[in-house]
């Protein structure tokens, strides 16, 4: 049995055939989390026999590095990560002005189908574990401590649907929390979603101050639903009535992500229309230049469509960004390393 990835109490409750005091599983949770070992024979404050016998029946089974590869700028580093059942996600760090921002996966492969999207071509595979998610942080705070940096801020933006994959990904951010683990506030998360609106109501409910980020992409239900199928079980007035609930229960603001695309959805028009569905919300616009996955064939906007759809929102003084890109010249665009090696095996 894989122990990584359980809590102090799971752990406990492992060790009830082994009959050691309880502190051995505080013992055993340190090692693990914060001196980071994976064999139990170096957990050398346990004693020599009790080491044998944890070595016996129990594992600590962190993923498999497959690809690391680094931008030139050296902002960007992109993990491949295997598991031991052939699953393999992506985990970006970015080295942002205001500090190191991780993305983690959170499913192996995507149901929802949206058709500008890498990480849905090959449907899903299978939900990532609590402990996975964890051990795709851990292994890039493992890289960032070679160079004495740490992890700042994370976004649930990688492969995958984290509301379709919601006790896991509930599991990760408390344990990312814990003062024993990483410590992170829950303000320095941010968890995007294509519209699972029961589990944006959940999540608003379960008392994790974390911010959304909501995949609109479309200012209308009918061109929403042409490229994300989602759209079709919830309909725009229910998703937004969603967000507006969940920054109203966390104080949180919501971005409305929104990717740009070349001839679908970067017009004027879509520019008006988004702009009287967000404004009087607490809530910012960031646009996306779409990063172009040769499967779909769709086109990123010239930058002066970008331009003019994004001085049109500030202009009607709704907060927008446009999201700068990086990491480009190493596949960092959503899911295309991952399917960059599945095509190779
Ligand atoms: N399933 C979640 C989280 C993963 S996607 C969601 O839909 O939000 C994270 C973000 O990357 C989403 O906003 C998604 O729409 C965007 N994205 C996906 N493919 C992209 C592409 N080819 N170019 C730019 N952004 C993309």
């Amino acid at each position: 049995m894989n122990i990584w990835g359980l809590t102090q109490e799971e752990i406990q409750t492992v060790l009830e055939p082994f009959h050691v005091p309880s502190y051995r599983a505080k013992q055993i949770h340190r090692a693990m989390y914060q001196e980071r070992k994976t064999d139990f024979g170096e957990m050398t404050n346990l004693p020599k026999e009790l080491r044998g016998r944890l070595k016996d029946t129990l594992t600590i089974e962190r993923p498999s590095v497959l690809d690391l590869r680094r931008s030139s700028d050296g902002r960007t580093a992109k993990f491949l990560l295997g598991f031991s059942d052939g699953a393999t996600v992506e985990s970006v760090l970015m080295r942002q002005p205001y500090g190191n921002s991780i993305c983690v996966s959170t499913q192996d492969g995507c149901s929802m189908g949206c058709v500008f999207c890498a990480s849905t071509l090959h449907g899903l595979s299978r939900n990532l574990t609590r402990g996975e998610i964890l051990a795709e942080a851990y292994v890039i705070d493992d890289y960032l401590r070679e160079q004495g940096e740490k992890i700042d801020t994370c976004v649930l933006m990688g492969t995958g649907e984290p509301l379709m994959n919601y006790e896991n990904v509930v599991g990760f951010l408390r344990m990312m929390h814990e003062k024993e683990i990483f410590g992170m506030s829950y303000r320095s998360f941010t968890l995007s979603t294509s519209g699972i609106v029961p589990g944006i109501l959940r999540l608003a409910e379960e008392g994790l101050p974390v911010s959304l980020s909501l995949s609109l992409h479309a200012p209308n239900q009918e061109l929403r639903e042409k490229i994300m199928p989602i759209a079709r079980k919830y309909a725009l007035p229910e998703v937004i009535a969603a967000t507006k609930a969940y920054a109203k229960k966390t104080g949180r603001r919501v971005t409305y992500e929104y990717i740009l695309i070349a001839g679908v959805n970067d017009g004027l028009e879509e520019a008006k229309e988004l702009s009287r569905l967000v404004s009087g919300q607490l809530a910012s616009v960031n646009l996306i230049p779409l990063n172009p996955v040769a499967e779909a064939g769709l086109k990123r906007p010239g930058l002066e469509s970008i331009e003019a759809f994004s001085a049109y929102l500030s202009k009607q003084h709704i907060p927008v960004t446009v999201r700068r890109e990086m990491g480009t010249d190493i596949d960092a665009a959503c899911g295309q390393l991952r399917n960059a090696y599945r095509r190779g095996r």
